[in-house]
């Protein structure tokens, strides 16, 4: 497991380890110096996202934009915090997330499943309501360090994406799928909004180009890491 405090990843993109490897929070800097912010983690995450930011010289002042990878407590949980800590409006996220962040709920979980049922009657699944600043679509490249092309990959929620850092080759994958244990995996079946569907649209990103898989859950993989995600997804998809 990763003790630094944050964990370069290509050029000007980083990861932050915000509950060790299991729960990430990614960061790319712009050439003049703006930085941007992928997912809060939990609500405590903010604690880990500073000293991560600061153990590269960087000040939450100098993050000017938040993204998420969707709308769950363990990436959204800190995200009300960080947009008052940080100088960015609000947060961006995927149009079919967007009105759980305003109103501070997780997406639910599949209700076919007895633990989604389960998760889904339990208290205290939300976060604090964050305000939506910009609604992202598929396919848009964002203007963020040289270009951050937002890939809509519903199914873990409606609204899932995954990121990919053009100039760097590194793929943020969000939670279509793990890195858990040295092992890629699908996300919990029951945490999926729709698991079926989460198998469907993650083929996107066995074919697209990148160097770097950078997991949501799990460590990066650095070497190998297109073959390794193609690997996995056929073996997994059938
Ligand atoms: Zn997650």
């Amino acid at each position: 497991m990763s003790r630094a405090p944050i964990v370069p990843l290509g050029r000007n993109i980083y990861r932050i380890p915000t509950l060790g490897d299991f729960i990430n929070s990614f960061v790319i800097v712009d050439d003049d110096g703006q930085v941007t912010l992928v997912d809060c983690g939990l609500k405590r995450a903010p604690t880990a996202i500073v000293r991560g930011l600061r153990a590269v010289n960087l000040a939450p002042h100098d993050v000017t934009r938040i993204v998420l990878t969707h709308a769950h407590s363990d990436h959204a949980g800190g995200a009300a915090a960080m947009v008052q800590r940080t100088d960015a409006p609000g947060v961006g996220v995927h149009a079919l997330d967007a009105t759980y962040l305003s109103g501070g709920k997780s997406v639910p979980a599949d209700a076919t499943t007895r633990l989604g049922a389960l998760v889904n009657r339990l208290p205290g699944g939300g976060f604090a309501p964050v305000a939506v600043s910009e609604e992202l679509s598929d396919g848009q490249v964002l203007n963020v360090g040289g270009g951050l092309q937002v890939l809509h990959t519903p199914g873990h929620t409606p609204g899932h994406i995954a990121l990919l850092h053009q100039p760097s080759g590194v793929l943020i994958t969000g939670d279509s799928i793990w890195n858990m244990r040295s092992r890629i995996t699908w996300p919990i079946q029951a945490m999926c909004t729709s698991h079926v569907q989460n198998k469907r649209t993650a083929h996107v990103l066995g074919e697209i180009n990148y160097d770097v898989a950078a997991f949501t859950h799990g460590p990066q993989i650095s070497t190998q890491a297109r073959e390794s995600v193609r690997g996995f997804l056929q073996r997994a998809s059938h």
